[in-house]
């Protein structure tokens, strides 16, 4: 294998079989240089979040792979391969743990510390276990989102409605496109001229005005004629939100996609340019962060206010009533969380974010799993539009992915759909069968996924934990457990899973399993929890009888 950091394609294999060959190039795929955020740091995405803890552990995590046997574990510690064991073929192949630290200490001052000391490295949700496909992945969680909102409070569409918020970044870029696909209007804010230009470079937004009143009008002229428009506005969000107000503004809907949770090197505070800031954050350290203060402020202030005047308003994971709180704005949390009000009724009945990758490199293999999706689930019209939409817009890097929200029996029934493809030679190799994070029973972490759960138990971490042994039991090829995520250090315990279907049948017997308990063990967490929707779901599951 050369040095060149991409996975390999095709049906020639350089390991013992398609199930540790599949883990292989999912791992290579992770820190392409087309698919990682920067492939030479091994910085998958969201920061800091890495698929392999330096350079030596990627060449010994190939030899491992390349060498490991049908019916041996490896281990992987945050990062860097350290064994493996004979356990049973059925056994998971790969079982990997990262950035997880004893309770008491889990913080990022210690994490730092042990990072510096090369023991550890921060695998953020899909980047550690390898599963990471780019942003359609953020773009169908905020699809969902944008789908929720449209189906409960809209008709079932944002046609006519506009959508004020802000950040054109990494993820937050998915919001002006997820507006569109709903058939709604977008205005978002950033302060970033370079960030807009390459959002409107790759038609993620349509037009970039720099003034609010320029934005308003645009937006309630495309609201009225009920054409979608995506707006990039270029400034600070703190300023334009208050700018809204002031001239009585109100959209529909209100949130914030601004790197709020990171404040000494991304949210931008109220009066700076993003040149002054890199200035002052180094010169000025204490007038910096008093700015900061007062910014955080004001943006939380703004977006209660809208909330009062009527928008639908919802913190969209970015730490941002946590920051306003600590900064001294003491309802900051009077903002609805976007997990708890939107995806919560989806985990109730198992609806989560499947995920699979042709291992094969060809884009025609997914081509051909959508025409099944399509006519398979064709009841369900938000797949239909997801489907169409993200084939049109979405073009591949890397191995080829699709990302697609089900319910829970239907993830079973494509796992099965997919393995007889790969049986009967339909697709031209295995694919990896996965996940986002960001699910029912996978992740704990009480600012996003489990807060105000209906019995109190947002901080435990029983459930992903759980999950992982569960996954492992029931036949994935690759476990994880993780801590952190999206959220950082201490604030979430998670969990992931991968299986190759490799067109055998036990790949078979394992998709039947684990596609099963995976989303079944969300119906489980819920119900216990006291949610009624998902007592109900209860009827649906698999226990204890075939
Ligand atoms: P990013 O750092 O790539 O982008 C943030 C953008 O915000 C940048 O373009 C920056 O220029 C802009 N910005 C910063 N301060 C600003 C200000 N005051 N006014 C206007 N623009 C400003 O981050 P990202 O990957 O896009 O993620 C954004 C945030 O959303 C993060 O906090 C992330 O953790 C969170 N997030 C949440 C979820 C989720 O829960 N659904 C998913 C992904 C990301």
């Amino acid at each position: 294998m050369s040095n060149v950091l991409v996975s390999p394609i095709g049906p020639d294999i350089s390991c013992q079989s398609w199930e540790i060959e599949g883990l292989l190039r999912l791992f290579l795929n992770s820190i392409d240089p087309r698919v990682a955020e920067s492939s030479k740091d091994l910085i998958v995405y969201g920061g800091r979040g890495k698929a392999a803890r330096n350079h030596d552990a990627v060449q010994a995590i190939i030899h491992e792979l390349q060498t490991l046997s049908t019916d041996e574990t490896l281990l992987i510690q945050s990062g860097k391969p350290i064994g493996k064991f004979r356990t049973f073929e059925r056994s998971p192949r790969i079982v990997n743990a990262s950035s997880i630290l004893v309770p008491a200490w889990s913080t990022d001052e210690h994490f730092r510390e042990l990072i510096s000391k090369g023991l550890m490295m921060y695998g953020q949700s899909t980047a550690a276990s390898w599963a990471y496909i780019g942003v359609q992945g953020v773009l169908q969680g905020t699809f969902e989102i944008m789908g929720e909102i449209a189906d409960r409070h809209f008709d079932h569409t944002l046609r006519g409605k506009i959508v004020l918020t802000s950040g054109l970044g990494g993820m937050g870029a998915a919001q002006p496109l997820s507006v569109t696909m709903h058939g709604g209007v977008s205005i978002v804010v950033e302060i970033s001229e370079d960030k807009i230009k390459q959002r409107l470079k790759n038609n993620y937004c349509d037009i970039k005005v720099d003034s609010l009143q320029e934005a308003v009008q645009l937006a309630q002229e495309a609201a009225s004629a009920k054409k979608p428009l995506a707006i990039a506005l270029v400034g600070n969000v703190s300023e334009r939100y208050r700018e809204a107000l002031e001239i009585g503004f109100i959209p529909d809907i209100v949130t914030d996609q601004t790197s709020a949770h990171d404040l000494h090197n991304g949210y931008i505070p109220s009066g700076v340019t993003l040149e002054q800031a890199a200035v002052l954050r180094k010169k000025n350290k204490t007038h910096y962060h008093h700015l900061i203060k007062e910014s955080l402020t004001l943006h939380d202030k703004a977006m209660v206010s809208f909330k009062e005047q009527g928008a639908i308003l919802f913190e969209y994971g970015n730490n941002l009533r946590n920051q306003a709180y600590n900064a001294g704005f003491k309802d900051a949390f009077n903002i609805q969380g976007f997990a708890s009000e939107y995806l919560r009724p989806l985990y109730c009945e198992g609806r989560g974010p499947c995920r699979w990758i042709a291992l094969s490199g060809d884009p025609e293999d997914i081509y051909r799993i959508d025409d099944i999706v399509l006519e398979e689930f064709k009841h369900d019209q938000r797949v239909i539009r997801w489907i169409k939409y993200v084939q049109e817009k979405i073009y591949f890097y890397g191995l080829p992915a699709r990302t697609c929200w089900l319910n829970y029996e239907e993830r079973e029934r494509i796992g099965f759909i997919i393995n007889e493809m790969v049986k009967s030679g339909e697709l031209s190799a295995p694919i990896a069968i996965t996940r986002d994070h960001s699910e029912g029973s996978t992740m704990a972490a009480p600012y996003r996924e489990t807060e105000k759960m209906f019995d109190g138990s947002d901080i435990v971490a029983d459930w992903p934990i759980l999950n992982a042994m569960l996954n492992a039991s029931a036949g994935a090829s690759m476990v994880s457990i993780q801590n952190g995520g999206g959220v950082g250090v201490g604030n979430s315990v998670h969990s992931g899973m991968t299986v190759i279907a490799d067109g055998s049948d036990e790949a078979s017997e394992r998709l039947r399993n684990v596609l099963v308990v995976d989303p079944g063990m969300s119906i489980i967490r819920h119900a216990d929890a006291g949610y009624e929707q998902a007592e109900k779901s209860l009827d649906k599951l698999y226990m204890g009888k075939r």
